[in-house]
């Protein structure tokens, strides 16, 4: 599960979008942050954040700080590379981490890489031949 953490400036600039008061979206869209930092974080629905609706984000200029940092490039200690494994959680219930990472990976040609186990040649005919070579 991939938490959103949510100031009270996040709050305040979702209330302006959404046009109603701090309160009604601090109740209605987040939740206590109890694991990790005890404030608040967006409520998620069905494993997603409350505010995606097919696969879009339906408050994106008024989306938290956590959102539009992402991908966290600069180089710290919560930068891309250096939570990569959350990256991949994330992707898996936001489009915009999903797609960005899909763009990162077109962009410096990744391809999966193979595992050599499979592509090394079978049986001992195979292995003698190759150390031949
Ligand atoms: S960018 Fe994604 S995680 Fe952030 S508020 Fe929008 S839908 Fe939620």
């Amino acid at each position: 599960m991939t938490l959103v953490s949510v100031t009270s400036e996040d709050v305040k600039r979702i209330a302006g979008f959404l046009e109603c008061s701090s309160d009604e979206v601090i109740q209605r869209y987040t939740s206590m942050d109890l694991e990790v930092t005890g404030g608040r974080i967006l409520r998620q629905v069905d494993g997603a954040c409350i505010f995606l609706r097919e696969n879009r984000c339906t408050i994106y200029e008024a989306r938290p700080k956590p959102c539009r940092d992402f991908p966290h490039t600069e180089i710290r200690e919560r930068s891309l590379g250096g939570r990569m494994a959350s990256q991949c959680l994330r992707a898996s219930i936001c489009p915009i981490v999903y797609n960005t990472l899909e763009r990162y990976k077109r962009l410096v040609g990744y391809r999966p890489r193979r595992d050599s186990r499979r592509s090394r040649p079978a049986g001992p005919d195979a292995t003698r031949s190759s150390q031949q070579e």
